[in-house]
């Protein structure tokens, strides 16, 4: 719905008139043509910027950045079950794909504070988190 004007007097015109009826001024419809043109070259620009999402997913799949991948869905029975009796080697942290914070709480089982944090995310998610019909949850 464009509404052209004509340049020489302001009066609107109908959609293809070429001379406007009021002064007689000819309406340069080659201008208005020429708008399309630069959509062309736009269209080169999603087929490019598409393939960047895909590079960053294959890197955070590969890379260091598991740490912030999206949540999996694990059993809420075996996650506590983990988490109170191995959560002190992160066992309930590879359970749910967090191989980074897994080896995170491996290195320092040692200080008992990986065996206090995983007791309590036992009972935060135990009171926290529902479980679907299969039993499940997503962490
Ligand atoms: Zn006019």
């Amino acid at each position: 719905m464009d509404v052209k004007f004509c340049p020489n007097c302001g009066k609107q015109l109908g959609e293809n008139t070429s001379f406007c009826g009021e002064c007689g001024h000819q309406i340069a419809v080659n201008a208005v043509q020429t708008i399309p043109e630069p959509v062309v070259t736009v269209q080169d620009i999603p087929a490019q910027s598409t393939s960047a999402p895909y590079q960053e997913i294959d890197h955070m799949v590969s890379g260091e950045t598991v740490l912030v991948s999206p949540g999996k869905v694990v059993n809420k029975t075996v996650y506590i079950l983990l988490a109170l009796f191995l959560g002190g080697f992160g066992a309930h942290k590879f359970y749910t794909g967090r191989i980074g914070l897994g080896i995170l709480y491996l290195v320092f089982f040692w200080t008992w504070i990986p065996g206090i944090i995983a007791a309590i995310e036992a009972i935060y998610v135990g009171i926290k988190k529902n479980s679907d019909a299969y039993g499940n949850i997503t962490m």
